[in-house]
């Protein structure tokens, strides 16, 4: 695995998998681009998600719905209110910070009297910032009174009462932009799950239990976005709404749990990195009765959360849903006027209506996808005192699957057989095969090992029968080099398609 974030982010810009955004007017804070090879790596792992998810269970349904919703969706899922982090703004030179992570940012004896002040136990972060955010006032002192530094200065700051800030991000809809006239974009693709529970319903026949998968983009306006794309202001998010009956939550929540780190396994997530956090009480989301964090051991940063899977109870069907009153919902809801749905579905056992639970397994592709690579990275020695960087990804993951080489880049003969051999290749569906002429061959298997091809085709003399030392036996083969044992075999043309499709299976 990667040593530091810094080897990753060289790597990623180095080879095309992730670029700044907007960086020829400067950058913009929080926003990536994913070029030629991160876009591939960044599909295969949705792909691979959606596999598992969808494909191979027979109680899931997809969807994709629209990134801008009605205000009043996010009004009732309770984000207006609640959807927010808390910030301090340094009066010295106007910056503003994220509470929790100016105070972690601190040297560790700074941390200590920022927690003496407010009268917790540093060894506990969490309750050091609740009790910074209970007690505003006492904050601005406390953080006065302990020295606690500005990041851009360096220099002890002249800090204000710590104040929630909303994260969404409002624009306005239409060709008037009067009062009414802006929606959201979403915080979470959740909502769009929520609002479209009674259209799958209906359309579907579905019974409980039964889940509603979404991949797409999501948006926060982060106050300190940082650590490359770990925390980003636009998002990817791979989420699943498992509704269930009432009662059964406990057992689903388990059941995904477990479904979910098997599945960060097979993507080259190995269990021993992750840790499951099981959320205490005071953190929980307003949503939420019970939530794990998957915490996953980032390089430079240590453990932090890559999916959170959260028990949301009935609390959203039961915002969003009209009649209230009649539905015996267990999660304490804001009164709701304005849906015009009932969204409940038949008891299995008695047919009456019910809102259900919901288990919400929710992962970030960004992280996935850090975590992904860092886990793939490899730094190696090799016989000959070579070091090389290799990406040992699982080849389903892969970005290029097969680099097809010729040799010689002007002989004609070598050049037809090697288009021939990538058309065909091309056409088995496993992903991006590459034609690659662009170098020797030597610089060729470099570049491939840094953005983890697992095999290289190579055709040269022998293929076409032209080499001078002239081993007829060799004619209609080619060279398959092996990304992590460097072995060499060379295979009939007419065998090569069986060959890499058995190999990357
Ligand atoms: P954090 O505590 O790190 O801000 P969160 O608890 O707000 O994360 P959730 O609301 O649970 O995150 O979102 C579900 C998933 O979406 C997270 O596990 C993470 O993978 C991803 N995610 C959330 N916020 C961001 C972000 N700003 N950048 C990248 N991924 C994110």
């Amino acid at each position: 695995p990667a040593s530091s974030m810094e080897e990753l982010v060289s790597l990623c810009k180095r080879r095309g998998f992730i670029f700044q955004g907007s960086e020829i007017y400067g950058g913009l804070q929080g926003f990536y681009d994913y070029g030629p090879l991160g876009v591939e790596l960044k599909n295969n792992i949705k792909a691979a998600w959606w596999r598992a998810n969808v494909y191979e269970r027979d109680d899931m349904e997809g969807l994709d719905s629209s990134i801008i919703m009605h205000r009043m969706v996010l009004r009732h899922s309770g984000h207006e209110a609640t959807f927010s982090d808390p910030m301090v703004d340094n009066k010295k030179n106007n910056k503003r910070y994220r509470l929790d992570h100016l105070v972690k940012d601190q040297k560790a004896d700074v941390i200590e009297k920022v927690a003496q002040g407010i009268g917790e136990d540093a060894s506990n972060f969490p309750a050091v910032v609740a009790a910074l955010i209970k007690q505003p006032a006492k904050a601005s002192e406390v953080l006065k009174a302990a020295g606690v530094r500005d990041a851009f200065s360096g220099e002890v700051g002249d800090w204000t009462e710590p104040k929630p800030f909303n994260m969404m991000f409002k624009t306005t809809i239409g060709p008037v932009a009067d009062e009414e006239s802006y929606g959201y974009l979403r915080p979470e693709t959740a909502q769009g799950i929520f609002t479209n529970f009674k259209n799958v319903v209906d359309s579907t026949s579905r019974r409980l239990p039964f889940g509603i998968a979404q991949i797409g983009k999501a948006f926060r306006n982060e106050i300190t976005p940082r650590n490359f794309i770990f925390r980003v202001r636009e998002l990817e998010q791979m989420e699943i709404e498992f509704f269930c009956v009432p009662g059964t939550d406990e057992d689903w929540h388990a059941h995904w749990l477990e479904k979910r780190l098997t599945w960060w396994e097979a993507q080259g997530v190995p269990r021993s990195k992750i840790e499951i956090l099981d959320v205490p009480p005071e953190d929980l989301a307003h949503y939420s009765k019970r939530t794990y964090d998957l915490m996953y051991d980032y390089p430079t940063l240590g453990f932090e959360e890559i999916e959170g899977i959260a028990n949301r109870s009935d609390y959203d069907l039961g915002s969003h849903t009209k009649s209230q009153a009649e539905l015996n919902l267990v999660a304490k809801v804001s009164e709701n006027n304005d849906s015009i749905a009932k969204l409940t579905i038949p008891h299995p056992d008695t047919n009456k209506p019910v809102v259900p639970f919901v288990i919400e397994p929710s992962a970030g592709v960004d992280r996935a996808l850090l975590a992904v690579l860092s886990e793939a990275f490899t730094k190696e020695t090799l016989e000959n005192g070579n070091e090389r960087i290799v990406l040992k990804f699982k080849p389903h993951l892969a970005p290029i699957k097969v680099a097809v080489i010729p040799l010689a880049r002007n002989r004609e003969e070598i050049t037809t057989v090697a288009k021939a051999i990538k058309t065909e290749l091309q056409g088995l569906g496993l992903g991006r095969v590459l034609y690659e002429d662009s170098g020797n061959i030597g610089k060729a298997y470099r570049r491939h090992d840094e953005v983890g091809t697992p095999y290289c085709v190579t055709v040269d003399f022998d293929t076409i029968g032209q080499n001078e030392s002239g081993d007829a036996a060799l004619k209609d083969t080619v060279t398959v080099r092996d990304r992590d044992t460097l072995a060499q075999e060379r295979v009939r043309i007419s065998e090569l398609a069986g060959w890499i499709r058995e190999k990357l299976r």
